[in-house]
């Protein structure tokens, strides 16, 4: 027997972020448990979404018809045919946030095109947000860029930055003018764990600026792929003074938020 068929009938429904960088998906078992989750490091517009779907089904030993409704979020979430509700990526962080973390009552998300303050309330539903500009600085593509010009991988990134002596400055906040820099930077021996140090710094610089415009009411949280780096965590938690809460499921927070409005869907209906 699967994991699945488990206990009777249970009601299972999934959630799936088809995001720029990174598709997620869940399978939620009577809204409460987390029966499988995936992450493909592919984005809209490529077999991420298809792929994830797919793996999520055969990690619980699911088969399509299982699956009582899906609901789709992120950049791609309209282009997902399977998906019988879309929801916006604000009220899927919030919701999966305050399923993981639920004294939160800011969330930062940062993914790998935009980033997002959302202020929530106890119930885990958005109240107001901010979102940067259509500008890669301070984002995980800002990062990964960085690792590409460093020659490491991006999860590497908040290891090297632990094991900085000092913050190398990044000036440029433009991605293409901040890689111009770090080249430079390396090519006069500055260290590389400075330069990750320094590269944290900049983001974490962006990311305090726009979650102070939308203001701050603690607990904090931090959700999306880059919650995975302790690094600009620890930068942002500097910039912002104040403790940062996540969760091993950051990345996967809007896909659980998802599933878990397929399940309310699936009740009222
Ligand atoms: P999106 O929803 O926009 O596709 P995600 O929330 O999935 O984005 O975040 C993707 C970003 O997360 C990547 O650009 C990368 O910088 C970062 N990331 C993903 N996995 C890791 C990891 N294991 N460690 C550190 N950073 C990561």
């Amino acid at each position: 027997m699967n994991a699945c068929a488990k206990e009777g009938s249970p009601m299972l429904t999934m959630g799936i972020d088809i995001g720029s960088t990174a598709c997620k998906a869940v399978i939620l078992r009577d809204g409460e448990t987390l029966l499988a989750k995936a992450v493909v490091p592919l984005g809209t517009g490529t077999a991420g979404a298809e792929r994830v779907y797919r793996e999520t089904l055969s990690l619980c030993g699911a088969r399509s018809g299982d699956i009582a409704r899906i609901c789709a979020t992120g950049y791609g979430r309209n282009n997902f045919p399977l998906a019988e509700s879309q929801m916006s990526e604000i009220s899927c962080h919030a919701r999966g946030i305050h399923f993981l973390l639920p004294s939160a009552r800011t969330v930062i998300d940062i993914g790998g095109q935009d980033v997002k303050v959302i202020r929530v309330n106890e119930r885990g539903a958005p109240e107001s947000f901010l979102m940067n500009d259509k500008c890669a600085a301070g984002t995980g593509r800002f990062l990964d860029v960085m690792a590409g010009v460093l020659d490491v991988k991006t999860p590497e990134l908040g290891e090297l930055s632990s094991r900085a002596a000092g913050i190398v400055t990044i000036s440029n906040t433009c991605t293409v003018f901040a890689e111009s820099e770090v080249i430079s930077k390396l090519s006069t021996g500055a260290a590389i764990p400075d330069l990750v140090a320094g590269i944290h710094a900049s983001v974490a610089k962006r990311v305090a600026s726009l979650a102070l415009r939308n203001g701050i009411v603690t607990d904090v949280a931090m959700s999306g792929g880059v919650a995975l780096n302790q690094g600009v965590v620890s930068a942002l938690q500097k910039e912002l003074r104040v403790a940062i809460l996540t969760h091993p499921d950051s990345q996967i927070a809007g896909a659980l938020g998802a599933a878990l409005f397929a399940r309310t869907e699936t009740v009222r209906q």
